[in-house]
């Protein structure tokens, strides 16, 4: 069961707030204006865990107008006083590590093994990695400005490392930004935000707004924002598309998946199938480039299946915060009753169901490993991201095949591709429809690599030097050449 002292540092932390937050705003944490709230539970047991407070037009107000303050002075900084200020943040994410990945766990119902291994040190990572960036601004993006004040709207599959891609390269490039956290895991980034002022980060340079939609839309609205990056659901996204569309905002969009997992005849049977535990069922199958959609060459179906079933059996599914656990909770009971819904359709479309028979624990949001097998490539279920810990399997005869399959989507996320015969996985590869491509590897991420979508899943790219250069504007004199030698 769980360790029950792992999780007094972070019990000790909510009390000192009195489990009550308001914004981060200018540096300092307020109430909201509207003194409108919400509360927030823990995916494991249900219990209520926070009261948040609601973003009204005017905490967005207050937001804009700090972070357009600080802006001037945080992009004079020279490159390398910025990354002084990113080095600082990317310390504190590791000094209070520990700390931030239980608070995560809590709040998210992800296993802490996951947020202690994966999500936290990623996070400083990506502040490491920037302030990089930071420090060659001077050489490498002389011709550039930064876009100015930056809103950006995250998800809570990833709670503070989608915090981290965000934050880290919009403030090493001298831009600030407002902050608006998922309503369901908005706990680390108050954390973060108290570390961030903690490591003298200067007032209004991050600003942290909570709500849910209607003061994501707020943000989006707000005429004193150059930029919106926003990563979520495509709904979603079409919605601020169209919203941004003329405002004169910049705009990326990191949205959702349905990304394919293609294993041919010759590939490794046995990685390959742990490459599925990776691809659906990390972080509960919660993961915008999930392998959600197995392909498997016909030859070795009945094989790989078998195996797949098998592994199954072994995962355990329990409470977060215990370390002996692959899958913890679902985010939330409305995640969870979607979750279900999607698989009694695909089971009506006529799929075959197979769940590993563990016991779940009896309170919680919780479900189990999920295999739908011999799915129509038109089924529902093949086709509408789940975001859950549930794989859809087809078969195919021909790498061309295979390549079609994998294509017949609205997205264009990711794509992950096994066999042996490097060739044939280069020349798969290279014709699928993805922003991201895996060989005998899946979900692998890294700061220093740009990722991001195709299609439906989004453009703009975050991580690398691709993913500075959506925080940055050209001059417009810099490409003014001399024009004497018309
Ligand atoms: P969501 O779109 O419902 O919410 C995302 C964020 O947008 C939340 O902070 C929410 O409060 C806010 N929001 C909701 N309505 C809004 C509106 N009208 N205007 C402005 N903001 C609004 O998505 P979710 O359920 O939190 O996240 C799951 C989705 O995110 C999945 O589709 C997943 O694939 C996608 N995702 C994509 C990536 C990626 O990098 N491509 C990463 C993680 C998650």
């Amino acid at each position: 069961g769980p360790a029950p002292e792992a999780d007094t540092e972070a019990r000790d932390w909510l009390k000192r707030y009195g489990a009550s937050f308001g914004h981060f705003i200018n540096g300092d944490f307020r109430p909201s204006t509207s003194a409108k709230t919400f509360v927030t539970h823990e995916p494991a047991t249900g219990a209520q865990l926070a009261t948040l407070a609601i973003g009204s037009a005017e905490d967005v107000d207050l937001a804009v107008a700090a972070a357009r303050k600080a802006q001037g002075p945080w992009s004079k900084l020279s490159g390398h006083q910025r990354a002084r200020h990113l080095y600082a943040l990317a310390r504190m994410i590791q000094r209070h590590g520990r700390l931030l990945a239980v608070v995560e766990a809590i709040d998210n119902g992800k296993p802490v093994r996951e947020t202690r291994d994966i999500d936290i040190p990623l996070a400083a990572r990506h502040f490491y990695h920037h302030a990089g960036w930071a420090q060659l601004q001077e050489t490498e993006f002389s011709d550039h400005n930064p876009v100015g004040v930056v809103g950006q709207i995250i998800p809570w599959n990833f709670p503070l490392l989608m915090l981290a891609w965000k934050v880290a390269p919009a403030l090493a490039l001298g831009n600030t930004v407002v902050l608006k956290p998922a309503e369901f895991t908005s706990l680390t980034a108050l954390l973060f935000a108290e570390l961030a002022a903690a490591a003298g980060l200067p007032p209004g340079v991050l600003n942290v707004i909570t709500g849910e939609g209607e003061t994501g839309a707020l943000v989006v609205d707000h005429p004193g924002i150059d930029k919106i990056a926003f990563t979520g659901s495509t709904e979603v996204g079409r919605i601020i598309r169209e919203k941004t569309a003329g405002s004169g905002k910049s705009l990326t969009l990191e949205l959702g998946g349905k990304s394919p997992f293609i294993v041919f005849d010759d590939a490794d049977i046995d990685g390959a199938v742990e490459g599925v535990v990776d691809a659906i069922w990390f972080n509960q199958g919660q993961v915008c480039c999930a392998g959600s959609r197995v392909l498997v060459q016909e030859g070795i179906a009945p094989k790989f299946h078998a195996r797949l079933r098998r592994r199954m059996q072994t995962l355990r599914v329990g409470h977060p915060l215990d370390k002996a656990i692959d899958m913890g909770a679902i985010v939330a009971p409305v995640q969870l009753k979607r979750i279900e819904a999607l698989v009694n359709q695909g089971v009506s479309e006529g799929a075959e169901l197979y769940q590993s028979d563990i016991e779940l624990p009896k309170v919680g949001s919780y479900y189990k490993p999920t295999l739908l097998a011999n799915v129509q490539p038109t089924s529902i279920v093949a086709t509408e991201e789940i975001f859950g810990p549930v794989a859809v399997s087809m078969t195919f005869r021909t790498p061309e095949e295979a390549v079609q399959l994998a294509n017949h989507t609205r997205y264009g996320l990711a794509a992950s591709v096994w066999s042996e015969t490097i060739g044939l996985a280069l020349h798969v590869a290279a014709k699928l429809q993805a922003g991201v491509v895996w060989v005998n590897a899946t979900n692998l991420f890294d700061a220093s690599a740009g990722f991001g979508g195709k299609k439906e899943s989004g453009f703009g790219r975050e991580g690398g030097k691709e993913g500075a250069y959506e925080y940055l504007k050209p001059k417009a004199w810099a490409n003014l050449k001399p024009r004497a030698e018309i």
